[in-house]
């Protein structure tokens, strides 16, 4: 192992010569083969779209497995995997502990709709070490706990109205399918063919990290708006972390006006920390959604506030929001294994001080090469932007021609063995399975792409 280590890179990014040959294509003639017969089956050949690698080049990659940090494709390419099936995978794939806490809990039987004592432990595990909720309801994924978020904000401020930011992501349900119209504060207009009208007028859509719109929107809809929904740190369009200011500034503006702040936490919760991105900033939420992590890559989603607020979900109170398989004993299992291991002393210490040397050293070999790349970055979260501004806040600071690097950088890191989610607004994860050689040997494929983007 530390001849391993020796041999590779570790420091001194910008003693690097510089190398811009272009590797062969690997093979994809499985992948391709798959793929074929599965736009016979499902549209685009997929069962989510961001899997189709429309916005980078060749067919999508079909994986056979993972294990750690790896996974293997079916033509059995290598790689080195920072998508982590879009952020649940924290502990890497395929984990031990996980795996046989879900191999004990299917002997037996896999669901019951009847109560289990498995929900009790993962309802223990959340909320004995979360300050911002005191009760919880577990759903199975994070589209159905914000929209059940969204309905209790409804019920419970007799409210119809919601506001959230151009740049966040909250799922596919209808009220949040919205962008925003032109004008500063406007109704949104539905981001997909099939939402009705009088959906997304309910729904007001502003652009992030700006006081002066938030301040019109409360004045023009005064005690009509429910809630606000916004993501803990928007990861879904890019990384567009707010100013702590501009949240305590929305905080105070909700509470002032009866209105229900919404953390959407899918992505940074027991991501940036156990508590997630409430915890980072240090601002309490009056409703908070998980999904992702929660369930250690089995479906799970949840949504928990005060036990006052939650009072108002059904059976105690008249909003109603239910699931066949909400809870389920399998789900749950691999999210208390999860879990347990994340709320481990040192865990969040250890896994964000790995993921941040690794940026570090990225963003030090492209401005020691003066390249128009920035790594921005949060936690074991990191955003590659070929764009050449210090700070992103909003969707539009984002240039949308610049995803024609990453195109580039996306095609030479899988002919590296380097596998990121195959779309430029979307974020990577570390997971702990990262080891520090792994990291060491992605940077230098990270290194060689960068030079072959930028020498054209
Ligand atoms: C992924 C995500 C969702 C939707 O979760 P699904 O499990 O895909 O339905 C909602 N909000 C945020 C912030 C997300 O990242």
């Amino acid at each position: 192992m530390l001849e391993q280590l020796k041999k590779i890179f570790t420091g001194n990014e910008d003693e690097i010569p510089v190398n811009t040959h272009t590797k062969p294509d690997i093979s994809r003639e499985k992948s391709a083969a798959l793929y074929e017969k599965s736009k016979k089956y499902f549209p685009g050949g997929v069962n989510s779209p961001v899997r189709a690698f429309k916005s980078v080049y060749g067919t999508p990659l079909f994986i056979q497995k993972g294990d750690g940090c790896f996974i293997w494709d079916a033509d059995d390419n290598q790689f080195i995997d920072f998508c982590a099936s879009w952020g649940p995978l924290i502990l890497g794939h395929n984990h031990a502990k996980i795996r046989e806490k879900v191999a004990e809990v299917m002997q037996n039987g896999m669901s019951f709709g009847a109560p289990t004592a498995l929900e009790n432990e993962l309802a223990e595990l959340i909320i004995k070490n979360n300050r911002f909720v005191e009760k919880i309801r577990f759903t199975s994924s994070g589209t159905e706990a914000v929209m059940s978020a969204i309905r209790l904000a409804r019920g419970y401020t007799g409210r119809d109205k919601i506001v959230k930011f151009e740049g966040c992501y909250h799922g596919h349900s209808d009220s949040l399918l919205v962008k925003a119209g032109s004008g500063l504060v406007t109704f949104g207009e539905t981001s997909s063919a099939g939402v009705p009208k009088a959906f997304a007028e309910e729904t007001i859509v502003i652009g992030l990290n700006d006081k002066t719109a938030l301040t019109q929107v409360f004045e023009q809809f005064k005690d009509q708006i429910a809630a606000v929904i916004i993501e803990g740190i928007p990861a879904n369009n890019g990384l567009l972390i707010q100013d702590k200011e501009y949240i305590e500034f929305l905080r105070e503006i909700c509470s002032t006006n009866g209105t229900l702040l919404i953390f959407d936490e899918v992505i940074t919760g027991f991501r940036v920390g156990f508590e997630g991105a409430a915890a980072y900033y240090g601002i309490t939420p009056d409703i908070v959604t998980y999904g992702k992590i929660i369930g250690g890559g089995l479906p799970v989603g949840m949504y928990g506030a005060s036990a006052e607020i939650m009072g108002h979900i059904s059976p105690d109170g008249g909003v109603y929001q239910a699931g066949t398989l909400s809870g389920n004993p399998v789900a749950m299992a691999a999210g208390i294994a999860t879990l347990t291991e994340l709320s481990k002393s040192g865990f969040y210490k250890d896994l964000n001080a790995k993921a941040q040397e690794f940026v570090e050293s990225i963003q030090r070999f492209a401005s020691a090469r003066n390249y128009k790349f920035k790594v921005f970055t949060v936690g074991s979260v990191f955003w590659f932007a070929f764009i050449d501004k210090d700070k992103i806040q909003t969707a539009e600071d984002i240039d949308p021609a610049s995803m024609e690097k990453f195109k580039v950088l996306h095609r030479e890191l899988l002919n590296r063995g380097v596998y990121l989610g195959p779309s430029g607004y979307e974020v990577g994860f570390v997971s702990a399975a990262h080891s520090k050689i792994e990291l060491e040997k992605a940077k230098r494929a990270i290194f060689e792409a960068l030079d072959v983007v930028f020498a054209k």
